[in-house]
Order: C-alpha cells, then sequence, then structure tokens
C-alpha cells in the first residue's frame, strides 16, 4: 500500500507532511436507521471535527465524500491538499435541510424548487449562483455553488452536526476512481485526514448527477443515477454539455472537474463496441498476444457472457438487464484490477442511454476515451 500511495503522491505531487496524520476510523451502520449511542457519540465527535477545521470522510447514497466545513477557507485548502486536486475545482456544499439551499445560494429559481421536490433529498447536485457567504475557496473561484442534500442517513446526521454546510469532494485521491467502500477511502486516505466513517459500500456507486440552473437553460453537466430522461420529464427538454455526448468535441467541460483525467485505474483500459461475438474473438485475441508478451491482461464483462473470456483476470461487473448492479460495481472493478497489478484491461461497451450515459461517461474517461469500434 505504501508504494501505491508513493506512486500517486509523486504523480499528483503532494506534500509528505500530509502523510504524518493519525487517522480515526469508526465504524456505524450496524443499525441504520436507529443510530447506537456509540454511534450517535462518534458522529456528534465527527460534527466537532468538522466545526473546528478538521476532515472527515464519510458515506453517502452515491460515493464517499471527503468533508470540511464549506464555510471555512481553510477546511477548504485541506481537502484539496488531502486529495492532491487542483484548488480550481471546486467543491459540493452538501445540506441536511431543504431551507438552507437558500442560505448558499443568491437565489433559488422555481425550477430548482422542483428538483428539490421531486429529486432531494438524493444524488442530484444543482449548480446555482453562490451566495456571499460561501466563501471562493470552496467554490474553485467561481460565483456559483454546487449544492445537494444527500439522502444517505449518516450523511445527514453529520452535516446537522458539523453545523449544517459540509463541502465535500469524493473521498479519493485526484484521479482515482470514487471510493464506493470504506476501504477504498482508508488506502487513499489513511494518515491524511481525521477521521473516516465506514458504513462499507455504498448503494449507488456513481457521483450525483449535476445540473446547471445558474444558465438560462437547465444543463447536465456530468450524468448520474438521476437521469437526462427523468430531467426531461420534469423539466421539458434539459440542455447536455457537448463534451459528454461528443467526448472528442474539442471543447472545455463546463465542470470543472470533468476535465482533468479521472477514475483511471493504472493499467491502460480500452472499451471494445460491437456484437457480444466480434467483442469476445477481439478481447481473446489481444489477451494471448499480450500474455506472450508477458503483460498481464484483465477483462470487464458481463455475466451474459463471462465464461467465453480467456484471459489472466476476469470480472463480471453485472448482468446486461441490470444496469443499477453495472453502476454500483463499476468503481470497485477498476480498483480491484489495480490491486492484481494488471497492466492491459479490455471492457465491453454499454448502450448509453438512462443510467447507461452515466455508466458510459465514466468508463470512457477511466479509458482516457480509447475505444475500439468493430
Ligand atoms: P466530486 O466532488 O469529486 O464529485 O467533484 C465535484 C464536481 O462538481 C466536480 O466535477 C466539479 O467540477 C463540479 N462542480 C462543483 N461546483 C461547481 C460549479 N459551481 N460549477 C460547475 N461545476 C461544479
Ligand atoms: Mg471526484
Amino acid at each position: 500500500m505504501k508504494n501505491r500511495i508513493g506512486f500517486w503522491q509523486e504523480e499528483i505531487g503532494l506534500q509528505e507532511e500530509a502523510l504524518e496524520m493519525r487517522t480515526e476510523i469508526v465504524r456505524v451502520g450496524q443499525g441504520r436507521e436507529a443510530f447506537t449511542p456509540q454511534e450517535e457519540e462518534a458522529l456528534l465527535r465527527a460534527g466537532n471535527i468538522i466545526k473546528q477545521g478538521g476532515l472527515v470522510a464519510f458515506p453517502t447514497e452515491t460515493v464517499y465524500g471527503l468533508g470540511g466545513d464549506a464555510m471555512n477557507p481553510e477546511s477548504a485548502r485541506k481537502i484539496y491538499a488531502a486529495k492532491g486536486r487542483p484548488s480550481d475545482n471546486p467543491l459540493i456544499v452538501h445540506i441536511c435541510r431543504w431551507a438552507d439551499i437558500g442560505l448558499v445560494a443568491e437565489r433559488v429559481p422555481e425550477a430548482a424548487r422542483r428538483l428539490g421536490e421531486a429529486f432531494w433529498p438524493g444524488p442530484l447536485t444543482m449548480i446555482l449562483p453562490k451566495a456571499a457567504r460561501v466563501p471562493k475557496e470552496t467554490t474553485g473561484g467561481l460565483d456559483t455553488v454546487a449544492v445537494r442534500f444527500p439522502s444517505h442517513p449518516v450523511a445527514q446526521k453529520l452535516i446537522a452536526y458539523s453545523g449544517g454546510y459540509i463541502a465535500a469532494p469524493s473521498a479519493n485521491l485526484s484521479g482515482k476512481p470514487s471510493p464506493t467502500s470504506a476501504k477504498y477511502v482508508i488506502e487513499d486516505m489513511d494518515g491524511r485526514i481525521d477521521m473516516i466513517i465506514d458504513d462499507g459500500e455504498v448503494g449507488i456507486g456513481l457521483e450525483s448527477t449535476i445540473l446547471d440552473l445558474a444558465s438560462d437553460m437547465p444543463r447536465i453537466l456530468r450524468p448520474g443515477y438521476i437521469t437526462q430522461e427523468m430531467l426531461d420529464k420534469l423539466l421539458g427538454k434539459v440542455d447536455i454539455d457537448v463534451t459528454i455526448v461528443e467526448p472528442d468535441s474539442g471543447q472545455a467541460p463546463r465542470a470543472p472537474g470533468m476535465k482533468y483525467r479521472h477514475y483511471a485505474p493504472m493499467g491502460r483500459l480500452v472499451i471494445v463496441e460491437g456484437t457480444s461475438g466480434q467483442v469476445t474473438e477481439y478481447i481473446n485475441g489481444h489477451a494471448a498476444e499480450n500474455q506472450r508478451a508477458g503483460e498481464k491482461t484483465g477483462v470487464i464483462g458481463t455475466a451474459e457472457v463471462l465464461e467465453q473470456y480467456h484471459a489472466d483476470v476476469v470480472k463480471c461487473i453485472g448482468s446486461r438487464k441490470d444496469e443499477e448492479t453495472i453502476a454500483r460495481n463499476l468503481f470497485s472493478v477498476l480498483r480491484e484490477f489495480d490491486d492484481e497489478n494488471v497492466t492491459s484491461i479490455y471492457s465491453e461497451s454499454f448502450p448509453a442511454q438512462g443510467l447507461g450515459q452515466a455508466i458510459m461517461n465514466r468508463l470512457l474517461k477511466a479509458a482516457g476515451h480509447r475505444i475500439v469500434k468493430l
């Protein structure tokens, strides 16, 4: 593990001293809805850490977040340092009551009210004009703020105990897949932050949908569990950032974070699109070739055709009939390949509709947009 952290540290230029903290790890979630007195006490302590300017990683329904006080510029700086994240990449402000949206946003348009009613608490982030009280450090220097009201009970309680506003990006080192389980948070953040709240695995596994409401027309900046179809239905037609539907457009994405190398496993990932016969044949051919060259090859396959693959490591991402499972498994499968030192990875492709739009968006990023169309 030291080597891996060392590798990323070098890659993103992290500072050595950030590695020397003691990180407390607390386990919650046994009782789920009803917290035990010990869990209550731990969450209260976690809230106090955030109030005092410290950092706590916590579960949400999407992925684990790395939380600090959204109203404290110093906390934002610490988050950027712990993640090795460029400081022009804004954080999402997490709230735990609908009314608080009006305290972080300067205006709350009618569309935001309707979206809140339909999808909050839940995996939707809204971009709105920023209220003056939100520091620029939290918004990466922007005049807009990203706001989300998560549905996870641990997240809600922590936000309430920490004063109501948690700034949080995903709790991974910058460039790595977002953590869908506490074990990956520990892998990336142990020694870098004050506390990690371990609630096992998350439910959704992809980050929230980001919808920009600060310009004339609502526009999806990052696809997620709340799909374009769901938003169209509620608001009439919504736009989508051109870089999501046309990744080769050459334009810069409007969500600053979407421009960075992201979600990447260490092995070289290639997506293969075609009929299932073409895909298995192509992948098996390349796996055999790689083997002769001394490379370790991994495959991301679906349950329906898994047995047809011949490679060093074959991982099942779920059934084609169940996109929610594919979404939930994607980031952990990518991380598992790192654990097995796989140097070359091939993945099946998925139709980019519904939840598939978010799945393909993350997969294409992880692959650096390498896709073979047969
Ligand atoms: P993460 O927390 O890792 O899910 O990253 C947060 C995402 O939200 C990044 O892609 C940011 O660029 C995006 N984001 C946060 N605030 C804004 C904003 N005001 N405008 C556009 N994108 C934002
Ligand atoms: Mg992230």
